[in-house]
């Protein structure tokens, strides 16, 4: 039963990231206002608004002008409402669970966003980092810990940023590095980079391998970053101490 009340809130919270990914990009503030369809601006009535049960009951179009309905926001929805539930499976009904909840509802945006856009917005990644630090805080992590992954996370970045003139990773990605330190401390930072290059590793070269992408197209780096960040900070200690553990054999 709890399950599947975390389910539906984190559908609800997919919903209303959506809106948020949506409205980013305008001026319209993403807390007032009804939500309209993109296409043809009118209002969308709360029974065509429900998360994942409207989008299958319209068949994926909108109800007024018949424009077909991006499957992301499906997409969303349902890997938000599947993320909550693999936190409250490892972290249970705690401020943890809450506190992550929120680190990942940032990073779902910060992925989308720069899939879409190539963009990672300081509007999202300042907030997040202020989240994250006070929230991580409050968690027992030290300050010690938090400022050394902030420093090895932005400086990791900007170091590449400084080297390449800008053209291995954007200023945004520089600021996700920070994001990334605050929010799983200096040790999981370094699973989660590891990781991120492991994955975008694969990802390129099965690219490549389908002739879908060349050697010098240019692929969003934040996505990988994002990814790998979320999965640290559920299975970073697990995959350290499996590392370790390597070492010490
Ligand atoms: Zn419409």
């Amino acid at each position: 039963m709890i399950f599947l009340i975390i389910f539906l809130f984190g559908l609800a919270s997919g919903s209303f990231l959506n809106v948020v990914i949506l409205r980013l990009g305008t001026k319209k503030s993403f807390l007032g206002g009804r939500s309209h369809c993109p296409n043809c601006k009118k209002i969308i009535s709360w029974y065509d608004n429900i998360p994942v049960l409207s989008f299958l009951i319209l068949k994926a179009r909108c109800r007024q002008c018949d424009k077909k309905i991006s499957w992301q926001y499906l997409v969303i929805e349902i890997a938000t409402a599947l993320i909550f539930v693999l936190l409250y499976f490892n972290f249970g009904l705690s401020f943890k669970f809450f506190s992550y909840v929120v680190f990942v509802s940032f990073l779902i945006i910060i992925f989308v966003y720069d899939l879409k856009h190539y963009l990672i917005l300081d509007k999202v990644s300042l907030p997040a980092m202020v989240v994250a630090f006070v929230a991580n805080l409050i968690l027992g992590l030290s300050l010690f810990n938090l400022i050394i992954g902030a420093l090895i996370g932005g400086g990791f970045f900007a170091a590449q940023y400084f080297i390449s003139k800008g053209k291995w990773v954007g200023g945004g990605d520089i600021r996700l590095g920070i994001l990334m330190g605050l929010i799983l401390g200096w040790q999981l930072l370094l699973v989660a980079l590891f990781l991120a290059y492991l994955i975008g590793a694969i990802f390129g070269l099965s690219l490549i391998a389908l002739n879908k992408k060349k050697m010098s197209s240019q692929v969003p780096f934040g996505p990988f970053l994002t990814v790998a960040t979320l999965v640290s900070l559920i299975y970073g200690q697990v995959i350290l101490n499996w590392y370790l553990r390597l070492l010490y054999v």
